[in-house]
């Protein structure tokens, strides 16, 4: 579902990121906006002032749906949900949060503080566009204001449509949730509709199509199909979810993972770790008590000629809490370390001492088992990058 995404900057502690395929729709939006709309909206302007428009017109957009995302992250926030990120990507932006809702409650006032937001956004800038006709200034300003009430107005409603994973499918979740307390039941449902929705929406593109609009034809498929497609994988991440739940961690971990000393040097640890079990990240340990961690990435770091001279000791990491795992824990909290964390493995440690280390693959060898054995065989070709979001 994702490409690449880069860092943007912070906006009320909130890491806003893009992703790479962003910056083509930003760049198409302003290229539609100067060459087609503003024209058509008040014609005989200068090529350069549609441009400035266009740019400042694509500006405010993405403003306005970063500050729908904002609205979704500083309700969560207040609930005592943090949200990791903020994503603008192809259709607007996603704000990730860390757990699940603790109640109904508290998913309907997340799930609608995006839409309300995009509303008042709508209003303001409406009113405003109006108010700067009414007072004479330059119509070319007052039409981006138009653009961006209207652009607020869609955002608004496409998404309170009641297909799960839109703002709309959550408020129908937190409602079926409520009547009849199943949080489980009532995420297949909200998903349910969210994939009928998604064919839907592809189904009036093609409709679209044929009629001869094959430009806004091809739009109403791409996000019938987006929303079809991320409504099937919200389901899938609580099957997942639902089955590792029921698998505590020290039943599928490795019990005798290469433990390497602090003094080994890191030519030794590359040659004899490293490449010999071929695992990104290894415990450093003394005796059987932890010490702490040591990522191939690191060594990578230290100029090769150094290898034979540093060691292990140099580049190791402290066991924070974020790569640590108990081993009664259950493979659903490991998953949500390694997504948290942005890691494949953790180190299972009981008071200190090491006891395996945990990785995606166990996670996902053991979905692979499970669903075959007990009925379905949605997760048994799961891959691992499925798994990391
Ligand atoms: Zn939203």
């Amino acid at each position: 579902m994702f490409g690449r995404r880069f860092p943007l900057f912070r906006l009320f502690g909130f890491q806003i990121r893009a992703d790479a395929g962003w910056i083509i729709i930003a760049l198409f939006v302003a290229w539609s906006l100067a060459i087609g709309a503003f024209p058509a909206l008040i014609p005989g302007l200068h090529a350069g002032v549609y441009w400035l428009m266009g740019v400042v017109g694509t500006l405010g957009l993405f403003g306005s749906i970063l500050l729908h995302e904002v609205s979704h992250a500083a309700v969560a926030r207040q609930y005592g949900l943090e949200t990791r990120f903020i994503t603008l990507w192809l259709f607007g932006g996603v704000a990730e949060t860390v757990a699940e809702p603790a109640n109904p409650s508290v998913e309907l006032r997340v799930a609608i503080a995006g839409p309300v937001c995009s509303m008042v956004l709508a209003v303001l800038a409406l009113v405003g566009g109006v108010g700067l006709d009414l007072v004479g200034a330059p119509m070319a300003l007052s039409a981006i204001f138009v653009y961006l009430g209207w652009m607020n107005l869609v955002i608004a409603v496409f998404n309170l449509l009641p297909g799960f994973p839109l703002d709309g499918g959550r408020v129908l979740r937190a409602i079926l949730w409520q009547v009849n307390g199943n949080l489980y039941a009532a995420t297949r449902t909200a998903s349910r509709v969210g994939q009928g929705l998604g064919l839907l929406l592809m189904a009036a593109g093609v409709f679209f199509g044929i009629a001869g609009n094959l430009l806004s034809g091809l739009w109403w498929i791409l996000i019938g199909s987006f929303l079809r497609r991320a409504a099937a994988s919200s389901m899938q991440q609580l099957d997942i979810q639902r089955v590792l739940e029921g698998v505590p961690v020290h039943r599928i971990m490795d019990r005798a993972p290469m433990v390497v000393a602090p003094a080994t040097t890191l030519e030794h640890f590359v040659q004899d770790y490293a490449y010999a079990r071929g695992r990104m990240r290894y415990p450093v340990a003394v005796a059987d008590q932890l010490v702490g961690y040591v990522d191939v990435a690191d060594v990578r770091q230290i100029p090769r000629d150094e290898w034979t001279g540093r060691t292990v000791q140099s580049v190791v990491h402290a066991a924070d809490a974020n790569a640590l795992i108990d081993p009664d824990a259950n493979g659903a909290e490991a998953l949500r370390r390694m997504q948290a964390a942005d890691t494949t493995s953790l180190l299972v440690a009981n008071d200190g001492r090491l006891e395996g280390v945990v990785t995606l693959d166990d996670l996902v060898r053991i979905l692979g088992v499970k669903s075959t054995l007990e009925g379905g065989t949605r997760l048994a070709a799961l891959r691992a990058s499925e798994l990391r979001r």
